[in-house]
């Protein structure tokens, strides 16, 4: 028997950083299939414009938008209000690793400032700007990426653990105070997932990627599966659930490697 696809977003709108490559592009695909509209924003502009072809003019636009500059952010919003008519979820994706260096005698002040800015400064103007448009309608979503290393230290990015640790702390806060308006605000927590900022970070191919104690032995996280993880915060199927950290980790944040 044949079974009924239903569109969980029809008629929803949707802001996505970093949504010209990796996670964030599967979220637009899935969004837009599901039947939101989709504003990409990011600072590639050619990875952006091309992912928003593809997805067809009716389903998708883009905005040159570096998630460091309040003006920027503001600018997007502004263009998906305009270009679609309101605001109903906001997610702020765009993310950086830095360099690979767990020794903190070496970190530069600005290496660890510019990672910080992009992952927890840029998650605070998109909540910030939505908000602003959100409030008065009395509804909306703002889902942030965050990052096992949200949970857990041990990451070769101290700044990354940081800011990842830092958007779960901004996300229960602003939980707090845009409830009362109806706003639900989340964060969706991947492991390891074959992505460019991945390969790049950790030098792996994606079989490498996949967390070597997951519970899930043989699965490989993708890209997919996390936006499905964003597609459950964003769609009323998650109404009553705000403040949330999602680990899409195949148990790894759980695991004593000792049984795994
Ligand atoms: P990716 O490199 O494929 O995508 C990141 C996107 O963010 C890129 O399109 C990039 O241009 C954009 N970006 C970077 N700086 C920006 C800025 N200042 N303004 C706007 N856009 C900017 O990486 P990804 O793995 O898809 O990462 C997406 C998110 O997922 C990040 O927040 C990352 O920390 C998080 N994450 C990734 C993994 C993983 O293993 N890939 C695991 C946990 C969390």
């Amino acid at each position: 028997m044949a079974s009924t696809f239903i569109r969980r977003l029809e008629g929803k709108v949707a802001i996505i950083t970093g949504a010209a490559s990796g996670i964030g592009e599967a979220t637009a695909r899935l969004f837009c299939k599901h039947g939101a509209k989709v504003l990409i924003a990011d600072i590639k502009d050619d990875l952006g414009e091309k992912v928003c072809k593809e997805l067809g003019q009716s389903s998708a636009s883009f905005v040159h938008c570096d998630v460091t500059e309040e003006s920027d952010v503001e600018t997007a919003v502004n263009t998906a209000v305009a270009k679609f008519g309101k605001l109903d979820i906001m997610h702020n994706n765009a993310g950086i690793v830095g360099i690979a260096n767990p020794n903190i005698l070496e970190i530069e002040k600005s290496e660890f400032e510019k990672v910080i800015n992009v992952n927890l400064v840029g998650a605070f103007l998109g909540s910030k700007h939505a908000a602003r448009v959100m409030i008065p309608n009395r509804c909306g979503n703002i889902i942030t990426t965050a990052s096992i290393c949200s949970k857990i230290g041990g990451s070769a990015s101290h700044a990354y653990t940081s800011s990842k640790h830092g958007v779960v702390g901004l996300t229960r806060n602003i939980a707090v105070e845009l409830g009362k308006y109806g706003i639900r605000v989340n964060c969706v927590s991947p492991h390891l997932v074959a992505t460019p900022l991945a390969k790049d970070f950790f030098k792996l191919d994606e079989e490498g990627c996949h967390g070597v104690y997951s519970v899930l032995k043989g699965v490989v996280l993708k890209p997919e599966n996390v936006a499905e993880a964003a597609l459950f915060l964003a769609s009323d199927e998650s109404n009553y659930v705000s403040g949330h950290n999602l680990l899409v980790d195949g148990g790894f944040t759980i695991v004593n490697p000792k049984f795994c």
